[in-house]
């Protein structure tokens, strides 16, 4: 597995910035997972004077974000052929570093939700994830990882444009369990109003809805489901996105996402049904482990 990494210039200008709260809690799983790192010129050299992942040959140096190593890494996350394909990219963005809505870096999120592979922008979903493929390849569950396996203390965001709600009331239907050991559930109001009407019919309780309902999206939701995130109400966003079309409020939209990066050590955030379902298949494993 090779994942592209990159991170805005805050989270790795001291010794206890995001990418390194992350590497803290990860390199030794990312040894286990020997995962592969394609990572950016100034993030692949502040790891190295940091001192982490030392001789760890599954970490290479791209070019400079000025010389196009985030545009490689978009063309990776495409596919390039075998040696130069990645699975996914990890892009650790601070929400008012400019560079942080740059072509490229939009580019890289929409590449990695048009063909199903993880876009991880935050430090809570980078170590959510490291652990989810550690559950997979059969390691024993990483005490640090804990927080993210509290379901019952926590709040779930669950929002789909309108070309994937089918795929998200699917999702719901399959892993109605798991989403159901969550504390609550909030959503857009399109979307909640379907994944109510999937959970009455399979026998919850008709006086109770399933998700908490804000506005639509186009009208506001997920801009006052932002704010939940923002107060640390809500930890965990299930975002199915519609790369495809031109989006109306895709301001409230990037919003959304520019909040969960403001809250980069609690918010997870997970954009296609393809990591969402792998996720919730970790979550079952781990609790028998
Ligand atoms: P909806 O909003 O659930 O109200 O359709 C989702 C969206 O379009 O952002």
């Amino acid at each position: 597995m090779r994942l592209g990494l990159a991170a805005n210039q805050l989270h790795h200008a001291h010794a206890n910035a995001a990418l390194f709260r992350w590497l803290h809690e990860c390199e030794v799983g990312i040894r286990e997972l020997e995962l592969g790192l394609h990572a950016v010129g100034r993030t692949y050299d502040a790891i190295h004077r940091a001192g982490y992942l030392d001789r760890y040959l599954p970490l290479r140096r791209y070019p400079y974000g000025r010389e196009g190593g985030l545009m490689k890494l978009v063309a990776e996350v495409v596919g390039l052929g075998d040696d130069r394909v990645l699975d996914g990219a990890i892009y650790l963005i601070d929400p008012v570093d400019p560079s942080s809505i740059f072509p490229e870096a939009i580019a890289l999120k929409r590449q990695c939700v048009i063909h199903g592979k993880p876009f991880i922008s935050t430090v809570a979903t980078a170590r959510d994830w490291i652990e989810m493929e550690r559950i997979h390849a059969g390691l024993a569950p990483d005490s640090g990882a804990n927080v993210f396996h509290d379901l019952e203390a926590q709040t779930l965001a669950l929002i789909a444009h309108d070309a994937m709600k089918p795929q998200m009331l699917a999702y719901a239907a399959e892993h109605f369990d798991v989403l159901s050991r969550f504390a609550h559930r909030v959503g857009t109001g399109t979307t909640g109003q379907r994944l109510n009407e999937l959970a009455w019919s399979r026998g919850w309780p008709l006086d109770t809805p399933w998700v908490e309902r804000y506005q639509s999206g186009p009208m506001g939701g997920d801009a006052q489901i932002a704010d939940l995130v923002l107060e640390r109400r809500c930890q965990r966003a299930i975002f199915f996105e519609d790369p495809h079309v031109a989006r109306q409020h895709e301001a409230d939209i990037q919003l959304l996402e520019r909040a969960v990066t403001t809250r980069t050590d609690h918010a997870v955030c997970m954009t296609t049904p393809k990591v969402a379902a792998r996720w919730a298949a970790a979550v079952v494993l781990r609790a028998k482990a």
